[in-house]
């Protein structure tokens, strides 16, 4: 087992019962405020962890990492040194934290000046996206798809229990939670027997994803294995990854997503290592047909992650519209990366993954308004006494994560974006 991960462990830091940031969970994330640029942070509680003092108080010493890693606004420079270094580095904290130890915990200087209340800081880009790649690997979400649009005989597509389908996205318009967006303008066509029409959409669509984060990959012209895939992914994210479905069904053929989706797409501030996860490893669902040779995998590969949506009137109360779960993805992640590079393309640290819209067995755990209201035929009721079909300006998307076992209780925090009118 990963030291940091036992757990039994209990922080002399005040961590509320329930929190989603436990000493076992230490992810890590970029905070500023100000007093502070932006700097690499680990949390627990409501606590960030300033790494870079930390480092310049010698109680990172005989760890791989420089200054510069920690005193920097993302964590690529961090995610550098690998997999097994930012092991010890979690080790290493889960350490300084952990009750009995008293390196820091009696040095109340340093304390005041390491711990920040989490109030005190503004959470910013944690990672500088190279590339960004989506999947599409709920069957629930492309069988939903298929049915509506298609047939629900053929729902999937003949490609789709063969291959992970995905496509590339645009890394420069991911955002971090609590950032508004303004509803996207662009070319719809309302009416099949009328020319398209210029003006914002009127179908903005969340989709409920998680992400995952590589490490440096394999050069370019080598492959990862499924074996080796695990190695080569620094952490997880929540993924809201925002859609206009109108301005998607003009455009989409034959190329695929385009406009519809590079307007926004908002991620959670806290990267939760795989280590972390490690407990709430879980069967992938059955594969069949069995898969080609190069997607074989051996062992739990897909994760027990809670998953679930709320929409907030501008100045009225949440409406939870979706409970889902990570472990429902055909495709597992894994399978995402070897797939991705089994014809030599390289990722790079710093790459982002998406998932594909997550969407469970039942009506409940869909993730997207699209599956939720059924193309419109089936609006959600709001407490105010509105409904949705799509999201409505002012509304506020909150995604929240985590995983939970009798002893040990692991998040990710939340992604709140609110959506503006469009400018
Ligand atoms: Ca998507």
């Amino acid at each position: 087992m990963i030291k940091a991960n036992d757990p039994s462990l209990v922080s002399w830091v005040d961590v509320e019962k329930g929190s989603d940031f436990p000493i076992q969970n230490l992810p890590l994330g970029v905070f500023k405020n100000d007093q502070l640029n932006p700097r690499v942070g680990m949390r627990i509680g409501d606590f960030v962890i300033d790494m870079k003092s930390l480092h310049v108080l010698g109680y990172l010493d005989n760890l791989p990492f420089s200054a510069e890693a920690f005193d920097s606004n993302s964590l690529n420079l961090l995610m550098k040194k690998g997999k097994l270094a930012c092991r010890r580095l979690r080790n290493r904290i889960s350490d300084l934290l952990e009750k009995e130890n008293n390196e820091l915990q009696n040095n109340e200087h340093h304390v005041n000046q390491v711990l920040i209340p989490i109030e005190q800081v503004e959470m910013v880009m944690p990672v500088e996206i190279g590339d960004y790649t989506d999947f599409y690997s709920s069957r629930e979400h492309a069988t939903n798809v298929g049915t509506m649009f298609r047939d629900p005989n053929n729902a999937l597509l003949p490609n789709w229990l063969w291959i992970p389908v995905g496509y590339h996205g645009r890394s420069s318009s991911v955002i971090i939670s609590d950032q508004d967006i303004h509803r996207p303008k662009g070319q719809t066509k309302p009416n099949d027997n009328e020319p398209p029409v210029y003006g914002p959409s009127r179908m903005i669509d969340f989709e409920l994803e998680m992400a995952f984060i590589t490490f440096d990959g394999k050069p370019l012209g080598e492959s990862i294995s499924t074996e080796e895939a695990e190695d080569y992914i620094f952490g997880m994210v929540l993924f809201n990854d925002w859609s206009a479905r109108d301005i998607q069904k003009w455009e989409y053929v034959p190329l695929g997503p385009f406009l519809a989706k590079n307007f926004a797409s908002s991620i959670s501030a806290w990267v939760v290592s795989l280590d972390a996860l490690i407990p709430f490893q879980v069967d992938t669902p059955q594969q069949d047909p069995e898969v080609l040779s190069y997607l074989k995998f051996e062992g739990k590969k897909s994760y027990d992650i809670h998953l679930q949506v709320g929409i907030t009137p501008d100045g009225s109360e949440e409406k939870v519209v979706c409970d889902s779960n990570f472990k429902y993805m055909y495709w597992n992640m894994a399978q995402q990366l070897t797939h991705h590079t089994v014809n030599g393309c390289n990722v790079r640290g710093g790459d982002l993954l998406g998932s594909g819209t997550i969407s469970g067995p039942t009506p409940d755990s869909y993730g997207s308004m699209l599956e939720l209201a059924w193309k419109g035929t089936k609006p959600i009721q709001m407490p105010d006494g509105t409904e949705r079909k799509f999201i409505l300006d002012g509304d506020t998307v909150t995604m929240r994560g985590y995983c939970e076992n009798d002893k040990v209780r692991i998040g990710f925090g939340e992604v709140k974006t609110k959506l503006l009118p469009a400018k």
